[in-house]
């Protein structure tokens, strides 16, 4: 298993799978999933390229924050990582890593985008976020309809002053063939077509269609993903018995 390997590989079929749909490949934005993974791990990658990492859980954010913060400035001569909180966010936790995101890819309530922007008020930031989608109906628990997705942006533009919605998120249902899930992926890249018709290019841009894992990346980037989240295909599978 070798990390920078794993991440030439994905890139690779990142160019492929853009090339197809006629974009390049540097369009689309690698975000490394690091969710169970260890600082030491993730400076690896970060030594390999990776400028973007995503976690799904605030615990494993808090807890490796500044451990990977140190690794990055190493890396990276002092640059930073974009930390992405790409999990269901519980409105009572959004304190503890309001300072630390760059991004939240998971808003799809009113109640949660209110609680964000209160905190990010009191820390004196813009907080930068995305809409998750669910086009797939009751196969996934999080994320609004297509047809709420732009009312919710409406709201949380006139409610909520210190926030910046910059596109949709969407996970796709697990299937065993990723052509399966290529129809869902086409709803939410209309979705974002119209966000980006709405689009004022301060508090709400179309700079980012997040969609695509490991099993299914690459039909995403060619149905318009411009950024993808991917774990499994560049650290290996995940062992959650620890
Ligand atoms: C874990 C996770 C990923 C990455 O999954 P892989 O299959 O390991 O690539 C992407 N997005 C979200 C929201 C995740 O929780």
């Amino acid at each position: 298993m070798n990390i920078a390997d794993n991440l030439e590989a994905v890139r690779r079929r990142i160019d492929a799978a853009a090339a197809r749909a006629g974009r390049i490949g540097s369009d689309v934005l690698l975000v490394a999933v690091t969710k169970t993974r260890s600082p030491d791990e993730m400076g690896l990658a970060i030594r390999a390229g990776v400028t973007d990492i995503g976690e799904n859980k605030v615990q494993e954010i808090t807890e490796k924050f500044s451990p990977v913060g140190m690794l990055a400035a190493k890396e990276r001569a002092g640059a930073r990582v974009k930390w992405h909180m790409i999990g269901h966010l519980q409105r009572n936790k959004v304190k503890y890593i309001i300072d630390k995101i760059d991004i939240i890819h998971s808003v799809d309530s009113i109640r949660l985008a209110e609680e964000i922007d209160r905190r990010a008020v009191a820390c004196g930031r813009m907080m930068d976020i995305l809409i998750q989608v669910n086009t797939a109906g009751e196969e996934s628990k999080f994320g609004v309809s297509a047809e709420d997705a732009r009312p919710l942006i409406g709201e949380i533009i006139e409610k909520c002053r210190a926030i910046r919605v910059k596109g949709l998120m969407s996970i796709a249902p697990a299937a065993d063939d990723p052509e399966d899930v290529r129809k869902y992926f086409r709803e939410v890249k209309e979705v974002y077509d119209l966000v980006s018709r709405d689009a004022d290019g301060e508090r709400l841009t179309a700079e980012y269609l997040s969609m695509g894992m490991t099993h299914d990346f690459e039909v995403a980037v060619e149905e318009g993903s411009n950024l993808v989240r991917v774990g499994t295909g560049i650290f290996g599978a995940r062992d959650y018995s620890g």
